[in-house]
């Protein structure tokens, strides 16, 4: 039986002096179903996607993803709960070291004003978001813990997974067929899905 693939945001960003409010939120969660639907298309396990912003601590399964939407590197939760090491510049992805589940998260301020608490907004910051987030959870899938099955930043040819450190991802990047193809290999290989960390999902 094939099931859905839920994509779970938890907002711990509030919604920046409106710079990232509910409709935002709404879109960014529309354009990342998008991305896993074309992603899904081949993969047998998935016939559907869902991406929301309500879900609750029991719902996450291995096959989910669950991504952190803070607003800066200082609430980190992998800096609480992973094993160390530098943070990325957009956002983190780590195993957590207590109980071996995966933490992804985003830093939204970074994203949307450029790190710049009183920043004006970037263009087509939803999209931009989602990209972000789609890199995290690649991470989570791909090579964040064993087995890896593909090294996101030296991915050559991809759009959304690729080394960013240097070359930030924008507003008007899209995932290509690189991406896609590099995603449906980790469902392939992650046969017993990854683990999310779901500690700071509401209850
Ligand atoms: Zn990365």
């Amino acid at each position: 039986m094939a099931q859905t693939l839920n994509v779970f945001l938890v907002n711990q960003a509030g919604d920046l002096s409106g710079r990232f409010d509910d409709s935002h939120r709404k879109t960014c969660a529309a354009t990342l179903k998008t991305y896993f639907d074309a992603i899904i298309k081949s993969v047998a396990r998935y016939n559907a996607v869902d991406v929301k912003w309500d879900g609750k601590q029991g719902d996450p399964t291995a096959f989910d993803f669950v991504c952190y939407v803070l607003t800066s590197q200082k609430g980190s939760i992998v800096a609480k709960k992973g094993s160390g090491g530098s943070l990325g510049i957009s956002g983190s992805t780590m195993l957590a070291t207590a109980d071996k589940t995966m933490i992804s998260e985003v830093y939204l301020q970074q994203i949307v004003q450029n790190g710049d608490p009183r920043g004006n907004a970037t263009a087509n910051r939803e999209t931009l978001v989602a990209n972000c987030i789609l890199h995290e959870l690649a991470h989570n899938l791909l090579d964040a813990s064993t087995p890896i099955v593909t090294d996101v930043h030296k991915l050559q040819k991809g759009v959304i997974l690729r080394d960013t450190d240097t070359r930030p991802l924008t507003g008007t990047d899209a995932p290509n067929e690189v991406d896609n193809g590099a995603v449906r290999g980790g469902f392939g290989r992650r046969t017993s899905g990854v683990k999310q960390f779901v500690g700071e999902m509401p209850t």
